[in-house]
């Protein structure tokens, strides 16, 4: 590891000074995504500002509704509580399937946002990657793509980004809370991350020295009825190859005799671009429409069209089908019994 320069921050305008007044300045928080790019030479910061135990490690309730989370809340806490468990589902979910239990007691809720990508080539300082080293080429282009991107990629880079709770927050209309130099401002969660385009290097929107000090989920009705699946090689410890979350809506009356319509619907997919893909058009697809598994795949491929895959990665079309049509199915049983019909039984074909 290259030698650095190590400050504990005691506030969050001495944090942010501190990191604005060095171009290649950084924020520690858990460190077990940055401390893992240093040692592999990824990352060379001259100094590292330590964010750990600024006061930004509570969730609180705001007279509105609204949950704000702190940017150092660790992810443990944060799929403990009894607010987001009972609230989001979804959130809690998507924080257990990543990692394991010790990075979870480590990892904080902005460091898991700006975590970077798994791309091998992106981790690997032999070779070529636009991201790590603009404009030097894409390695994973004529390489091992498995884990790559089919929404959304560019020709300088097909990486994914690989968080599960930012799947689950972009389901959530999250809003990331942000101070910078020139003061604090609102960013929607998705659109905070970037598609890669012609600067991949670019992660996301936020300024050098621009500190995430919260994240905001607003309350919806059904936010109570929501929930992810990921799909990975291995049953824990791996990330995603596909991952989904949805929040469902059913209205009170039918579609087809068995079949209850859907009011509302959120879904997005994780594990298939450079950023938490929502998929609203498959959200639009489905509003008003009866819920069964054949809309389900419906709406999936209506989403899918845009899809471009790589030499090993067109299995994710029907993985993606399948998790979206299976996690609906599932969040209907939940909401009107065992309803027979076209959803029975099919959720969990491959
Ligand atoms: C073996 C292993 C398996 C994993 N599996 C999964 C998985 O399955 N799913 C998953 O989602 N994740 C997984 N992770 C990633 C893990 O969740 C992240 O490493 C962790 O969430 C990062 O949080 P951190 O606090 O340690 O961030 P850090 O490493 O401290 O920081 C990460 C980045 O965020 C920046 N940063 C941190 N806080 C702020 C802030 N407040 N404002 C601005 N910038 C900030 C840092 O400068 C750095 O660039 C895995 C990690 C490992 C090592
Ligand atoms: S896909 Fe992106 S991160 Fe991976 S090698 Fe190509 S440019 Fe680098």
């Amino acid at each position: 590891m290259i030698p650095f320069n190590y400050l504990r921050a005691d506030d969050v305008a001495g944090a942010v000074a501190a990191v604005a007044d060095h171009p290649d300045a950084v924020f520690l928080a858990g460190g077990t995504n940055l401390v893992d790019r240093m040692k592999l030479g990824v990352a060379a910061p001259s100094l590292v500002v330590d964010i750990s135990h600024l006061p930004l490690d509570q969730i609180v309730e705001l007279s509105d509704g609204t949950v704000r989370i702190g940017a150092t809340v660790r992810n443990s806490d944060l799929a403990a509580h009894l607010l987001i468990r009972e609230r989001y589902p979804v959130l809690a979910q998507a924080l257990l399937s990543g990692a394991s239990g010790q990075l979870r007691n480590v990892a904080t809720t902005a460091g898991n946002l700006l975590q970077r990508t798994r791309c091998v080539y992106f981790q690997d300082i032999s070779m070529p990657c636009n991201k790590r080293d603009p404009d030097s080429g894409c390695s994973a282009r004529e390489g091992y793509t498995r884990y790559h991107a089919i929404l959304g990629g560019s020709a300088g880079c097909v990486a994914v980004h690989p968080s599960d709770m930012a799947v689950a927050m972009s389901v959530l209309d999250a809003s990331v809370l942000v101070m910078g130099r020139t003061g604090e401002r609102t960013i929607r969660l998705v659109e905070l991350h970037r598609l890669p385009g012609d600067t991949p290097d670019q992660d996301t929107v936020l300024g050098h020295g621009e500190l995430i000090t919260a994240v905001d989920l607003p309350p919806f009705p059904f936010s109570h009825q929501s929930a992810y699946r990921k799909v990975r090689d291995r049953a824990s410890y791996a990330f995603a190859l596909v991952s989904v979350a949805a929040a469902l809506h059913l209205g009170d009356g039918s579609g087809a005799p068995g079949s209850p319509t859907i009011r509302d619907v959120r879904i997005a997919f994780g594990g298939v671009a450079h950023k938490p893909w929502r998929a609203t058009a498959a959200e639009n697809f489905l509003r008003g429409t009866a819920a069964t598994v054949a809309n389900f795949r419906e709406a999936a491929d209506v989403e899918l069209a845009q899809a471009v895959t790589l030499n090993d990665n067109a299995f994710k079309i029907t993985m993606v089908r399948n998790t979206v049509a299976s996690l609906l199915a599932g969040l209907t049983r939940s909401q009107v019994g065992d309803i027979g019909g076209d959803l029975a039984g099919q959720e969990q074909k491959p």
